[in-house]
């Protein structure tokens, strides 16, 4: 009955999506003034990684699927390779990496791309414009379902359901408080052997499902008259029939935004160079206005909540490895653009669940560890923010056009 399980979940956003809808009205312009700045529009990945799981022959040939990559002589000077290569050898380097082989850091739950990485390109995402590609079809929906068996918690769900009633019950909402802002009474839900965290997993993929779906329907290509711009049967077939699915994506929206009040202290000292004083300085204070925007709204998700039974060690590292999995799935996406957009968000919700789950508070103090986050997951995760954010923006307006169109009609 995972129906009910998702209805119980969609009932507490809901209430609360005009709260997420003002938040979001103080935020957005914020967010989208610091992701046109050069620390964080440029983005250095490795496109072309063979993809993990299969032989990937689904490749989008559309125009609209190609990224546009840039010289690195044109990225500050800082981030060349040539440079960051010297530092690298050096063991006093600041990005000396003496255990660079391994894949994943123990703290990290998704891959994080390397500055370092020779294949690697860097690409200004101003350019590349998340939207419609065409991309679509088996090779595509093969992605999706893969990355949604990744939600197979087996060994927990086993012995989570142990501890869970079958049926409509009466249970103590602390557990399931971290979904339901302001509600911590006890209310009769339904409950099944779907654990808690499990739920949280889906919720993440489908908000970014439905955040990706919403950029897709605002900026499509019109192939008749050759214009972009909103398509609103897109909308209707994709969005409004699946309320639930949408307001995944505010909890999506909710995970990054207490991520960044987690470290808000860590992000107010943080030094963003790019080598030129005034601009860093500029973004230093766009980030510090941010920050203490976002930590001024009301608290609305509590992590703490999470990975707190008895079985939290196991869940918290399959959690982890599922996570990871998803990562490595966006490898296999046969769209370069939808795979770039897909690896820089996947990467940005890793880099929220890591503030979230693998450092306790006292860790973001940024005179004991300055270097915690690379600047790829900074960029990362600000750059995800603002993909969630411009979706409940979309939302906000194609309501509001809605609304115009049914009163006149
Ligand atoms: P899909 O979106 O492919 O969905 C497949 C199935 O999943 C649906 O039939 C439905 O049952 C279920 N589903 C759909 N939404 C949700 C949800 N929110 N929660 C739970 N279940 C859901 N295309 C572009 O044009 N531009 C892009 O930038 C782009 N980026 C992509 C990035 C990634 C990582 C992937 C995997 C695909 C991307 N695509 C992109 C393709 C796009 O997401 C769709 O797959 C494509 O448009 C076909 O859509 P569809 O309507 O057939 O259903």
């Amino acid at each position: 009955n995972s129906a009910s399980i998702e209805s119980e979940g969609a009932v507490s956003i809901k209430d609360s999506e005009h709260l997420f809808q003002e938040i979001n009205d103080r935020l957005s312009v914020r967010l989208h003034d610091l992701v046109q700045t050069d620390f964080f529009k440029y983005y250095k990945l490795n496109l072309f990684k063979e993809c993990p799981f299969w032989i990937e022959n689904g490749q989008c040939v559309n125009e609209a699927c190609a990224v546009e990559t840039i010289d690195e002589s044109n990225v500050p000077e800082m981030w060349r390779s040539n440079v960051l290569g010297a530092l690298q050898t050096s063991a006093s380097g600041s990005l000396f990496q003496p255990f660079k082989s391994c894949e994943f850091r123990e703290q990290d739950f998704c891959v994080v791309e390397d500055e370092n990485d020779r294949d690697g390109t860097y690409v200004d995402l101003l350019d590349n414009p998340e939207r419609f590609t065409g991309y679509a079809g088996p090779s595509a929906g093969r992605i999706w379902k893969s990355i949604y068996e990744e939600n197979c918690f087996n060994m927990v769900d086993r012995m989570d359901s142990k501890s869970n009633l079958p049926g409509m019950t009466l249970v103590n909402l602390d557990k399931y408080a971290a979904l339901r802002p302001n509600i911590q009474d006890q209310i009769e839900i339904e409950v099944d052997d779907t654990c808690f965290e499990k739920r949280v997993y889906y919720r993440l993929i489908s908000g970014l499902h439905s955040s990706i779906s919403i950029h897709i329907c605002n900026e499509y290509l019109n192939q008749t008259t050759g214009v972009w711009g909103p398509n609103y049967d897109c909308f209707n077939k994709r969005i409004v029939p699946y309320p639930e699915r949408l307001q995944n994506t505010y909890f999506g929206y909710v995970v990054l935004l207490r991520a960044i009040s987690k470290m808000s202290d860590y992000l107010k000292n943080y030094e963003f160079c790019t080598g030129h004083t005034e601009q860093d300085a500029q973004v230093k204070s766009m980030v510090t206005d941010l920050v203490n925007t976002a930590t001024s709204c009301p608290g609305t998700f509590d992590e703490k909540l999470m990975f707190s039974s008895p079985n939290s060690r196991i869940l918290k590292e399959e959690f982890k490895e599922r996570f990871r999995n998803v990562s490595r799935i966006m490898d296999c996406v046969g769209c370069d653009k939808c795979r770039l957009w897909g690896k820089l968000q996947v990467s940005g919700l890793g880099t929220a669940l890591k503030v979230l789950f693998s450092y306790d508070d006292e860790f973001f103090n940024p005179k004991v560890n300055p270097n915690l986050l690379t600047r790829t997951e900074i960029v990362a995760l600000f750059n995800a923010f603002n993909r969630f954010s411009e979706s409940l923006k979309i939302v906000k307006e194609f309501r509001e056009l809605y609304k115009r169109v049914n009163v006149n009609s």
